[in-house]
């Protein structure tokens, strides 16, 4: 028995940030190669291309932070700047040939899944539909900026950006400038700017831990080393196993390997050594412990405290006024307001950024209130069938975003090959396994940095709104082999015209408008 459910693609991915473009390549050199990338940005690259606040980079060592597949050695640091990673996400869509398969500028609204003929319906933000018999969110979480909801906030009549969302053409040299926030980002924009505003007044709520960075310039004889048999490969494996050993091997193991406290004294002998007020440095010591919510590694943000023009204000912000930020301890004049405030992460619109309603029209974010943030393997979630996430709950564990992505494609791939092989075209994962993942992921806190009394002071975005910490509580090999070696009875695989979970004996027939 063949049907023939015309779709507009067998695949599609939401997202063209590197989640989107690993997945994408992945397909293709799978054979799938019926595949549209949808974005609403103008350009790839994702994260990288959005933010181009002064100071960007990556905080993960360049050798790691890129496909395993896709190795460059022109990298001009070992934390590259944030430029050289957008070039590379473009480098990477026109070395794949994927440019002719992205739709720019275009938002995905909602997503439905078609129950009697086994597709996804997406909606775009014109009004467009658009039928996939897969979907694949690749739509990340650091996507949606977060504005605080502070009073006044709409009163101020100066210039307001935020980070992600930096604007090139607003000069700051001489201007008096204010930054909310303390953050991975603010940690990164504060010493850049501090030298040519005339004031800085830095408004910090929650203290940050911030580590040295190992970074060093990559001249051309390193690029050159790089090259030779082997170079490529020593480096990453160091790489890897330096990343690995400071993110998920201190977070979910650090009640076997408490690392993190070696890390704190590390990061308060840089507070020692790079803040010269004792007072200055008091306010800017984290009160809680390291791991609660992720550190940041810099060797310019705290000595920035040192410099004449720039303050510290810890005093909770009463309000936003017509002409600057009043606290506590005054009113603060400023011409510019930097949001360094964030993202919204496990919040409703984020996970994913587009509406999406599964079998029988339930909604995602519905299901998730009430079952809490959930997803087998990080991937698949009961009753949201043929939708594949490449960051869901408990699928990230804290080391390179590269990892994630080919950790996740490679799970996808297995699943679209089965389904292939055995003409089905509906794929879901079973409740219980599902659930036997979510216990598994829980039964795993009792080792993990999270659970200590002092995270409650954190203010990280790790937590969400039932106290769950949705990562992935394993290392990074252990997450690659389940990826390639899950029970294909996790799922089930089903094809149109045969009852839910009987032999699959359809084929399923995709046809390209
Ligand atoms: P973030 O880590 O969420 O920091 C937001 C900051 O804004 C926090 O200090 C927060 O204070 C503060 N804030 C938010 N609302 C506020 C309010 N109403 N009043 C006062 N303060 C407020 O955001 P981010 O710095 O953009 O970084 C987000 C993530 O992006 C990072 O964790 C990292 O994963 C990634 N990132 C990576 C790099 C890199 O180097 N590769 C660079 C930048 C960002 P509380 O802490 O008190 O909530």
């Amino acid at each position: 028995m063949v049907n023939s459910t015309v779709v507009d693609h067998e695949i599609i991915i939401v997202g063209a940030g590197f989640a989107g473009i690993g997945t994408a390549i992945a397909l293709r050199k799978a054979g799938f190669d019926d595949f549209l990338m949808v974005d609403d940005a103008d350009g790839a690259g994702g994260t990288w291309h959005w933010n181009t606040y002064p100071g960007i980079g990556v905080d993960i060592p360049s050798f790691s932070y890129q496909y395993s597949f896709e190795q460059q050695r022109t990298w001009s640091r070992v934390y590259a700047p944030g430029r050289e990673l957008k070039a590379y996400a473009e480098h990477c869509v026109n070395k794949y040939g994927l440019r002719p398969r992205i739709r720019f500028s275009t938002s995905i609204v909602r997503a439905d899944f078609d129950d009697a003929l086994h597709l996804w319906r997406l909606r775009t933000g014109d009004g467009e539909e658009l039928t996939a018999r897969y979907v694949i969110g690749a739509t990340g979480v650091l996507t949606r900026p977060k504005l605080p909801e502070i009073a006044g906030v709409e009163r101020f009549t100066g210039v307001t950006m935020h980070t992600s969302r930096w604007d090139h053409d607003q000069d700051l040299r001489g201007k008096r400038v204010g930054v909310i926030g303390t953050g991975a980002s603010a940690v990164q924009v504060i010493p850049e700017i501090a030298p040519e505003v005339a004031e800085l007044v830095v408004f910090q709520r929650t203290p940050i831990w911030c580590l040295p960075r190992p970074d060093t310039a990559l001249p051309p004889v390193v690029h050159r080393l790089l090259g030779l048999p082997g170079g490529k490969l020593v480096t990453r494996w160091l790489s890897q196993a330096f990343v690995e050993l400071t993110f998920p091997l201190a977070a979910h193991y650090y009640g076997v390997l408490p690392m993190s406290k070696l890390g704190e004294r590390t990061g308060l002998a840089h507070l020692r050594d790079q803040v010269d007020d004792p007072e200055v440095r008091a306010k800017l010591t984290p009160d809680y412990a390291l791991g609660c919510k992720r550190p940041s590694f810099s060797n310019d943000y705290l000595k920035t405290f040192n410099r004449s023009n720039v303050r510290l204000d810890t005093e909770p912000i009463a309000e936003i006024t017509a002409t600057g930020v009043r606290t506590a301890a005054g009113h603060h004049r400023v011409d510019v307001l930097i949001m360094a405030t964030g993202f919204k992460v496990m919040e409703s619109g984020n996970m994913p950024t587009f509406d999406l309603h599964g079998s029988g029209g339930v909604r995602l974010e519905d299901w998730w209130d009430e079952h809490r943030l959930q997803a087998y393997e990080g991937v698949s979630v009961p009753g949201f069938p043929n939708f594949f996430t490449i960051i869901g709950p408990y699928g990230y564990n804290g080391s390179s975003y590269f990892a994630l992505i080919e950790m996740q494609t490679r799970h996808i791939l297995r699943l679209l090959r089965k389904a292939r092989g055995s003409h089905a075209t509906r794929i879901e994962v079973t409740e219980e396994a599902n659930e036997r993942f979510f216990e598994e992921m829980l039964n795993r806190r009792g080792t993990q940095v999270f659970w200590q009394d002092s995270c409650t002071r954190a203010n990280s975005y790790y937590f969400d709104k039932n106290g769950d910490v949705p990562l992935r509580a394993m290392t990074t090999p252990e997450g690659f082999w389940r990826a390639g070696h899950f029970d294909f009875a996790d799922y089930r695989f089903t094809a149109l015209g045969t009852r839910s979970g009987s032999t699959v004996e359809a084929a399923a027939r995709t046809t390209v408008r």
